[in-house]
Parts: C-alpha cells; structure tokens; sequence
C-alpha cells in the first residue's frame, strides 16, 4: 500500500490523482489532503477517502471544515504550518505537489528533507527553487517524479538510457493554445472567455491562461533544465497541435524517443505515482488511421512573448526566474478580474524583469522576498 499526501487535492490534477486512488484502492491510499479554501468538495473528499489529516490553507475555511466534519476521525490543520506538516509525516510515502503557484516551494522542500518521494506537478516550484530543490532530492536520495505531461513523456522517453550527457536535445511539445496562428493586433482584444477555450487540454484557470501566452510553455521549459540536467539551449520547443506526442528526447546518435498518447492527465499522474510500473488504463487509445495525420510548427515567440521571456529570465538566472513567474502570476490574476487586457500580461512581466537585478544562488527566504518585491512593485505600477 503507498500512502499519499495530496497538496491541492481540490484542483484539477488532485481530483484527477484521487480518481487514480478510487480506481487502484488496493495499492493507493490517501493519507492527508490540502487545498486552499473549498470547504464542500473537501468535506466531500474526506468522506469518501478518510484521510488521517485535511489542511485547509485558508484559516477561516478551516474552521468551516473543522465544523462540517466534526463526526469523522479526520484532523484538521490550516496555514502553512499545516501544509508543511502533513507533507513529512512518518506514514507517507509520496507527496502530490498539485498546488498552483510558489506557495509549493516549502511544503515541498520540507517533504524531500522527510525523505518522501514527490509527484511534482507544481512546477512553480522548481522554476524559482530549481537550483535548491534538485541538489536537495539527490543528496537525500528521493525521486522527483514529473506529472506535468511534457515532462512526464520526457521521463518515460529516458527509460533505460545512459546519462543526460547521450542528450541531444529535448523536443517539448507545445499545443499552442487557443490563439495559435494569430498576430499581435488580433491578440489585443482577445477576453478571459476566450483564453480558457483550450482546444485539447481541460486544466485549471491559472495554467489555461498560460498555455494562450505561452508563458506555461515557457515555465516548462525552464522545469525541463532542472528536471533532466540539460542546457536551456538543448531544450527546443515544438508546436504538435494536436497534442499526440507529449514530448520526446532527441539523443547524440539522432534517434529520437517520444511518448505519444490522447490527451489526458491521468496517464502522467498515474505513471508517476506507480513508476517504475505500469498500470492499466482504459479509453484512451489513439486511433492513429481517424487521426490521419500529426503537424508540426515552429513557435510564433515574437508574438507569444511569454516563451522569449521565461527563456531570457532563465539566462540571467538566480532569482529572475522567480520575479517571471511572479509577475505572469499576478498578471494573470489581474486579467482573470478582467483588471488589465490580454497583452498587459506581456508588459507587467517585462517591466517587472526590467526593475528586479537578480540575486545569484537565491535561498529559499531571498526567493520568497523576491515574489513579494514583485507583487509590491505591480501594486505600485497599478496606482
Ligand atoms: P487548480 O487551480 O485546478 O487547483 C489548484 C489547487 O491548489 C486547488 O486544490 C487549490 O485549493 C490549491 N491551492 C491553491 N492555493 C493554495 C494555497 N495557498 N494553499 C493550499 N492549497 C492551495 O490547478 P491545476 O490546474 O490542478 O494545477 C496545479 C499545478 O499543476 C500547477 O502548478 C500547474 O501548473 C500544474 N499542472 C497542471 C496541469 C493540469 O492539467 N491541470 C498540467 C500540468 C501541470
Ligand atoms: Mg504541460
């Protein structure tokens, strides 16, 4: 039995993990849950998987949840305390980081420190805390398992092949969201409605409005350095429009090795919750002669700025990759209230890269303080 700690257990990719759960009850169980303040569908889950622990980010829904599921034998914690402590319990084996933005980075240090392998979807973490979170699991020996799709199909595509120096490169495929093939004036007037019309992938809000910038695409790709050792150059982006091959591993020989599959996030979660096994799954094969065929395009960075700008943040390096995912963080916070236009995503991360100068090496505290900077500086701009 491999007992979990599912961080975000709410969103998206935690309610994906915990369906993986309900269909592989006899090898899976849920230890712990946290999510930020959605007091039913939690009240829910905890009815149904009996964890031992429930953390509720958000102080004032804890307290609702404390209430709404006093008659169960589940403990409620709350805050970051809470997150941190449910993330390097003894019981545990591995932790799903499926958490959205830079909260993840200490529950998911304090889990490698404790030992737990981690299913790292939240890849916020690993582009602003990359430089500690990898030297971090190696030294205590723990597996970083990638659940992000691209990620995932990478892992699987170097299975049982030598080092990361028989790289070539890697080919990271991107779909190019709903607004690929448009030019920057159509892209000024381009509204919440219709960044969210994902055409192959149903995510959360916040990573759905980064795959129409591109700025997810660009966060992947600094998630990709951290995560197999490679240079930010050896990482080419591809657009695959119809999300088949999830992504691939071009080696010094010229073979290229890829993961192609229908688009569902089930299969990385599941693989990366079994690996090095694998598990049956259902409905999802390709039907390679109805699909007729799969293109390939190279990407529109010009327009697409978020890709240029994660791919320049990377290059200064030290704490600028934080100040991009900060800024692309609260942008598109600010464009979901529909406070600021589609283009204005682009501007507040640029003008941000432009006022932040870089810390080599951050600590986790000096990264922290940089996320804050850039939040204060945005406030200052929208005054
Ligand atoms: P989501 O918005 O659907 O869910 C986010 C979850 O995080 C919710 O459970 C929410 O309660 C929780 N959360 C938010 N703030 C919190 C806080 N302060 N404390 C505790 N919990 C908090 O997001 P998602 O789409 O599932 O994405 C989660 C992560 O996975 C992101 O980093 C995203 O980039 C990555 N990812 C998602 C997908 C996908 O298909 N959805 C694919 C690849 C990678
Ligand atoms: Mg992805």
């Amino acid at each position: 039995m491999k007992r979990l700690s599912v961080l975000g257990s709410t969103g998206s990719i935690g309610t994906q993990t915990l369906e993986i759960v309900r269909e592989n009850s006899d090898e899976l169980m849920v230890y712990a849950l946290a999510a930020n303040s959605q007091v039913d569908l939690m009240e829910k889950q905890i009815r149904e998987f009996k964890p031992v622990y429930a953390c509720m980010c958000n102080e004032e829904a804890a307290g609702k949840l404390q209430v709404a599921v006093a008659d169960t034998d589940t403990k409620i914690v709350s805050g970051m305390d809470g997150l941190i402590a449910i993330s390097e319990l003894d019981e545990i084996d591995i932790v799903v980081t499926a958490i959205v933005g830079m909260i993840g980075i200490r529950p998911t240090i304090a889990a490698i420190n404790a030992g737990k392998d981690i299913a790292l979807a939240n890849k916020e973490t690993l582009v602003t805390a990359g430089h500690i979170i990898m030297p971090l699991a190696k030294e205590k020996g723990v597996k970083i398992l990638p659940v992000d799709s691209e990620h995932s199909a990478i892992f699987q595509s170097l299975q049982g092949q030598a080092g990361s120096d028989r790289i070539d490169q890697i080919l990271l495929t991107a779909s190019g969201g709903p607004f690929r093939g448009k030019k920057r004036e159509e892209l000024a007037d381009m509204t919440v409605e219709d960044a969210l019309k994902h055409p192959n992938w149903s995510m959360g809000r916040k990573i759905t409005i980064d795959s129409s910038t591109l700025c997810n695409k660009g966060l992947e790709v600094i998630e990709a350095k951290w995560l197999f050792d490679v240079s930010l150059d050896q990482v080419h982006v591809l657009l695959q429009p119809q999300s088949i091959i999830h992504s691939g591993v071009q080696f010094i020989d010229g073979a290229v090795v890829a993961q192609l599959g229908v688009p569902d996030m089930k299969l990385p979660i599941q693989y990366a919750l079994f690996y090095p096994d694998r598990k049956p799954m259902y409905n999802n094969r390709i039907d390679f002669a109805k699909l007729a065929q799969i293109t390939f395009e190279e990407p529109d960075e010009e327009t697409f700025k978020g890709l240029a700008l994660a791919k320049q943040s990377s290059r200064i390096g030290g704490s600028m990759p934080t100040v991009f995912n900060a800024a692309n963080e609260r942008a598109v916070a600010l464009f979901l209230d529909k406070k600021i236009k589609f283009l204005q995503i682009y501007d507040l991360i640029e003008a941000c890269m432009d006022a932040h100068k870089a810390i080599d090496n951050p600590t986790v505290e000096e990264i922290l303080a940089s996320e804050q900077e850039c939040y204060e500086y945005i406030d200052s701009m929208l005054k």
